[in-house]
């Protein structure tokens, strides 16, 4: 991708990017991929055996690009959940099938018979691929159900055995690692005043400022109804509170339309705890919450790091 005049980045042949994936996306797409290449297989098979004239999409030298998924793969390759080895070994497999059928098909017009060998082939190809789809299908399902359907976070399900183990690995590297409880500023005015679906939408465009200015490997759990938790591994406390700021700078910045043509404003309170060695994950959950709950009394919109003079209560 290159950067155009403006600083947008383009794709080859001067496209603009799209938008970006999310797992569901992905999901639905992998799902209706195989399906897709069921009924391809089936009308493949129906002009070998039946020698009736095999439909352009299937005898075109561009086939791996005409179907659902090769024009969706053309189209967000780039995109950072689709750029990975597991799916270029799907896109080639993909290329690879379609090729092969393509000459095959063309064979099997022309010809009397294909042989047995070559039809092998293709199944071969074409259990491969659809072999790989489902692989693909199962680790993203599984990812998508670890995710909070109205913001797109993780849930606290796995929450605590990956903290867990993000303080183990702090301990291994001798690296720091932050804990911080984000909660959003009087959010039951926000649904008392503008209703519950409105609030609904500040929590999704809430969610998506916090996701998009991490980094890939921070993490955000939805912790309950409009609080979040963070991870942020290797960062100091000075550092996830500078983090932390320019997050709820981004917050106080949005402009959340109504319908009503009025936008809603919100603001976020943060409170910041170290994960350590000599206390358990919990203590310093407990310290964050306690760090939170200061900023809030010192007037909201803030982010407070735990100290000893904050206690646990
Ligand atoms: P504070 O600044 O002290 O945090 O005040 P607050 O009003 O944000 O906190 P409070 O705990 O009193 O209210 C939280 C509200 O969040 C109450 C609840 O109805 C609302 N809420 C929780 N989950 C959801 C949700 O999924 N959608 C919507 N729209 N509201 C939710
Ligand atoms: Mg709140
Ligand atoms: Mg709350």
């Amino acid at each position: 991708m290159v950067p155009d005049e403006h600083g947008h980045k383009t794709l080859r042949g001067g496209r603009k990017p799209v938008q970006p994936l999310a797992q569901e996306d992905i999901v639905r797409q992998l799902d209706a991929a195989i399906l897709e290449h069921l009924d391809w297989m089936l009308r493949w098979n129906r002009s070998a055996v039946c020698k009736v004239k095999p439909p352009s999409d299937i005898v075109s030298d561009h086939a791996h690009f005409l179907c659902g998924f090769g024009n969706w793969y053309d189209l967000h390759q780039q995109d950072p959940l689709v750029a990975q080895p597991a799916f270029e070994a799907l896109a080639l497999a993909h290329r690879d099938l379609h090729q092969n059928a393509a000459w095959l098909a063309e064979r099997a017009w022309k010809d009397a018979k294909i042989p047995v060998e070559e039809y092998d082939v293709l199944i071969e190809k074409v259990t491969r691929f659809t072999d790989l789809a489902r692989k693909l299908l199962k680790a993203f399902q599984k990812v998508t159900s670890d995710l909070d359907p109205l913001t797109g976070t993780q849930t606290r399900q796995t929450m605590t055995r990956e903290l867990m183990r993000e303080r183990e690995r702090s301990l291994r590297s001798g690296k720091p690692c932050i804990l911080a409880m984000g909660d959003l500023d009087h959010f039951k005015q926000i649904n008392d005043t503008h209703g519950h679906q409105a609030g609904d939408m500040v929590l999704r465009l809430v969610a998506a400022a916090f996701l998009e200015a991490l980094r890939p490997y921070d993490r955000l759990y939805r912790f309950g109804g409009e609080e979040f938790l963070f991870c942020l591994p290797d960062a100091t406390p000075e550092a996830a509170r500078q983090a932390l700021d320019r997050l709820r700078r981004r917050v106080e910045e949005l402009h959340i339309p109504t319908g009503g043509g009025r936008a809603i404003h919100v603001t976020c309170s943060f409170g910041i705890a170290s994960l350590s060695g000599d206390i358990p994950v919990k203590t310093t959950m407990q310290r964050a919450d306690k760090a939170l709950y200061a900023a809030k009394e010192a007037g909201r919109n803030r982010v407070t790091i735990w100290t000893p003079e904050i206690g646990l209560g």
